[in-house]
């Protein structure tokens, strides 16, 4: 009996964001034999999933099946997916309709994900010392590369005198994300905040560790249920800790999920990817380059230097696009060479069988 579906326990599955995505892949499933029950992910470590559910929190252990079948780490449930149960054991990951990924730490070019099925990012920042445009664009490159829309939330204004030029210089960076100034210890502007949390949707808090994203949880929840201003575990490689990744749900129906302060910040990039996400100024500008391939680098009829000398671009934006743009050729480089070592690696094993089984 498909239990799930009658409409009170949808209406419940969709206030957790479930919607046409997820439910075509279920019915797909079951149609083949393969009745699951809808799952969200609030959090997990070693092999076990805490999980948001029409009839309320279980934890589950992750099959076998799904471990050993995955290719890498980021195949693997993370916090926001959808996962599909049977009795005692999560055994699918449904196919995420966003993600936000980042480069894994060290050589190997792994993804790594933030969160999954994320519609809005809150990158957040604090009108001090760590207010850095060249990490707030590689959020904002993480959030466009993953299908969400970046929020700028600068936090703190109750310890600066003037905000209004951290505001001017958030909106260079991506004139399409609002800029939403608050202080999430005196309350103000949470309120314009909370509007960009919608019933149904998912919000990612992403940001340096201290910058406030556990009180800006509280504050949003109306509870506090995370840690404020503890030593929290930040760590690159994504040790356990209690308080790590985790999806909550608002009052008012949306969903949060507080992310750690990470040191290393590698957008990921897919194949396709042909430059860095986010400078559709640096873009526009390029288009009024002599040359198609400009690297605006010293090439004659460059517009985009042009833009540069009469002040319409900001150095910072070229120095930063450049840095991300080299890192995006870099990347598919080594996507490139890993591809073509699996190959290899793939030739070889069917060679070395057809030796010893030369009738296979
Ligand atoms: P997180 O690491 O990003 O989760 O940051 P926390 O929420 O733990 O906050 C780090 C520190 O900043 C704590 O001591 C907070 O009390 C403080 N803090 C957070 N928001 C504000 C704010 O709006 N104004 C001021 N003055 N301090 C804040
Ligand atoms: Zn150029």
């Amino acid at each position: 009996m498909d239990h799930v579906f009658d409409c009170t326990v949808v209406s419940s599955l969709e206030q957790l964001g479930y919607g046409p995505f997820f439910e075509r892949q279920r019915a797909a499933l079951a149609a083949a034999g393969e009745p699951l029950m809808p799952a969200r992910v609030a959090s997990g470590a070693r092999g076990f999933l805490n999980l948001l559910t029409a009839s309320g929190p279980q934890r589950v252990p992750l099959a076998g099946r799904l471990l050993h079948e995955a290719e890498d780490g980021a195949a693997l449930p993370a916090v926001g997916d959808w996962v599909g149960l049977r009795p005692g054991a999560v055994v699918h990951r449904f196919e995420r309709r966003t993600c936000l990924l980042r480069k894994a730490v060290g050589r190997q070019p792994v993804a790594q994900v933030l969160a999954a099925n994320v519609d809005t990012v809150m990158i957040v920042t604090s009108l001090n010392a760590d207010f850095n445009p060249r990490r707030l664009e590689r959020y904002v490159e993480i959030a466009l590369e993953g299908g969400a829309r970046p929020v700028f939330v600068l936090n703190k204004i109750d310890l600066c005198a003037d905000p209004s030029a951290f505001v001017e210089a958030a909106c260079a960076l991506a004139p399409t994300a609002p800029v939403v100034p608050v202080s999430a210890i005196a309350g103000a502007g949470i309120d314009v905040l909370a509007a960009h949390v919608h019933a149904g949707e998912t919000v990612a808090l992403v940001g340096s560790s201290g910058v406030g994203k556990s009180t800006l949880v509280n504050r949003l929840l109306g509870a506090p249920v995370q840690v404020e201003g503890a030593i929290r575990d930040s760590d690159d490689r994504g040790r356990h800790t209690t308080t790590h990744r985790e999806l909550f749900v608002m009052p008012g129906g949306g969903l949060l999920v507080d992310t750690p302060g990470l040191r290393e910040l590698e957008p990921w990039r897919s194949d396709d990817a042909a430059g860095p996400a986010g400078f559709t100024d640096v873009e526009a500008l390029a288009e009024g380059c002599r040359f198609r391939d400009c690297c605006h680098d010293g090439e004659p009829g460059c517009a985009v230097e042009e833009a540069l000398v009469d002040g319409r671009l900001a150095e910072g934006r070229l120095t930063g696009f450049r840095k991300l743009a080299r890192e995006t050729l870099h990347q598919r480089e080594q996507h490139d060479a890993r591809a073509r070592a699996e190959t290899k690696r793939k030739m070889k094993e069917i060679s070395r069988r057809m030796r010893h089984h030369p009738k296979a």
